[in-house]
Formats: structure tokens, C-alpha cells, sequence
């Protein structure tokens, strides 16, 4: 699933490209990921003529903001893409929508999975998700002083912690096995028990993994990489490699289906989860 840095990338590509641009078609090929919030209006007129004011992220949402009041938020799920296409091209399986703008150019949404959601609103509080997020990882106003303030009342395993969106919004699994082993942390430990240099540490190896991370994602998608592909993990899918830091192999552990992947040696921790 793509987080915080591959959308901030996506956003940050498609900006300079669609803002000014005003919407000549949206094409609902399957609606089944696309949700429309305004009432008594078709989501193709709703957006018809619609100028492009801005695009950016808010954690894992790509937002497209059009004159109006009018938005549309985009949630990626497991396999959704948001890819440049003709205007006038022939619908694939798992193309649901496109949307053509005034310069001739077009994005296509496809899903392999289908778990996406697309949502047409005026009220962005009331997209699903959106509204109860904690700050953005990366906002500047998320200090470290504000970081430690959301931490404190946490308790459980600080991966469960860090990827909880109301605590602080944009990491998930895979970047979150990424920040803990920068920080040098088991990522079953319980928050409670951390001191208060290891939070320091977090937030350090945090900030300082999303912004190496985000300059990655916007090479690696101008060169044409997909949205769901990242190069030079330090060790999240890498079950077994060698551990960049001190060569033993990354371990692997299981919970929910969701795997965590981490060095023992490097981020030590009892390896009884209780
Ligand atoms: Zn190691």
C-alpha cells in the first residue's frame, strides 16, 4: 500500500501538471470505488468545468482540491494507481474512472484489487477516515515537543502506536518497520517503557526516514516506477537479507497477516510478545 511517501510523491509530480486545469470529462467506467458525497448531483457534472486549485496529501489521500469547494479524495488500499492516459482511451478490466482536463491530458484510476476509494465532496470532514486523522508525520508543526505530548498517553507496542492514524497520521506498516530500525527500537516494545531519549530517537529516525524517503518516491515516479513500488528498503521485505547495519539476518514476525520485519541484533527486544 502506498503511504506517506509515495503519495506526497504523486502529489507533489502531478501538481505542477493539472493545477490551472479545468476537468472536460470525468468517464465512471465501474463505480465501485467511486463514492459520491454532494447530494442530487451527478459526479460527471458536478465536476465538468471545474478548475484544478491545488493537489496535495493528507497522510495516505491524495486530495484534489477544485474551485467551488468541490474535492476529490483519493485512497489508494492495496493496489490503486492514478496513471496518465489519453483522454479518449479504451477502458482496461480494472480501469473504474478517468478524469480528462482542458489540456488534453487525462489520469486513468486503476485497481487491481478494487479496495480503493475515490470520494466527490464539498466537506472533506466527512470522507471516511479523513476527518479523525492525528497530524501528519511530516507537518512542521508536529514538534518534537508536540510528538512526545501525542506518545505519552500510549502505552501498547510502539509499531501498533506509530501506525495508529489518530496518533500521528501517514505511516504504516512498511515505513513504520523502516523508522523503528533507523531508531534502533524492537518494535514490540511497549510505548510506555520507552525513555525518553528513544522517543527523541523516533522522532528523529521518523522525520529523517519520510524525507529520504519522499525525495526516493519522486525520482522513482518521474522515472516511471509504479505507485506501489520501493526500491533500497532498509529492511522492511527483506525477511532473511542481510541486515544493512550489521549483516545478521532480518527477521520476521507475523501478526494479523501484517508482517514486521526487523533485526534482532540491531533493534533488541524480548522476543515473547505478551
Ligand atoms: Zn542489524
Amino acid at each position: 500500500m502506498p503511504e506517506l511517501p509515495e503519495v506526497e510523491a504523486l502529489a507533489r509530480l502531478l501538481r505542477p501538471r493539472l493545477v490551472g486545469q479545468r476537468v472536460a470529462a470525468l468517464r465512471l467506467f465501474r463505480p465501485l470505488v467511486f463514492r459520491n458525497l454532494l447530494p442530487a448531483q451527478e459526479p460527471e457534472a458536478a465536476l465538468l468545468g471545474r478548475q484544478v486549485l491545488d493537489i496535495r496529501r493528507r497522510s495516505k489521500f491524495l486530495l484534489l482540491s477544485f474551485d467551488g469547494g468541490v474535492w476529490l479524495a483519493v485512497h489508494f488500499m492495496l493496489a490503486g494507481n492514478l496513471e496518465p492516459c489519453a483522454p479518449d482511451v479504451r477502458p482496461r478490466t480494472r480501469d473504474y474512472y478517468l478524469l480528462a482536463f482542458s489540456d488534453g491530458s487525462a489520469l486513468r484510476y486503476h485497481d487491481l484489487k478494487g479496495m480503493g476509494k475515490t470520494y466527490l465532496t464539498d466537506d472533506l470532514g466527512r470522507v471516511p477516515g479523513l476527518a479523525d486523522l492525528g497530524p501528519d508525520a511530516l507537518d512542521p508543526e508536529l514538534t518534537l515537543a508536540a510528538f512526545l505530548e501525542r506518545l505519552k498517553p500510549h502505552r501498547g507496542e510502539i509499531k501498533g502506536v506509530l501506525t495508529r492514524e489518530r496518533v500521528v497520521s501517514g505511516i504504516g506498516n512498511a515505513y513504520a518497520d523502516e523508522i523503528l530500525f533507523v531508531a534502533g527500537l524492537y518494535p514490540f516494545r511497549k510505548a510506555g517503557r520507552l525513555s525518553r531519549q528513544e522517543r527523541e530517537g523516533l522522532y528523529a529516525a521518523m522525520r529523517q526516514v519520510l524525507e529520504e524517503r519522499v525525495a526516493l518516491a519522486v525520482e522513482a515516479l518521474a522515472g516511471g516506477a509504479g505507485l506501489h513500488q520501493r526500491e533500497g528498503m532498509l529492511v522492511h521485505g527483506r525477511a532473511g537479507e542481510p541486515c544493512p547495519r550489521c549483516g545478521a539476518p532480518i527477521s520476521e514476525i507475523n501478526v494479523a497477516r501484517r508482517p514486521t520485519h526487523f533485526c534482532r541484533h540491531c533493534q533488541p527486544g524480548l522476543l515473547i510478545r505478551n
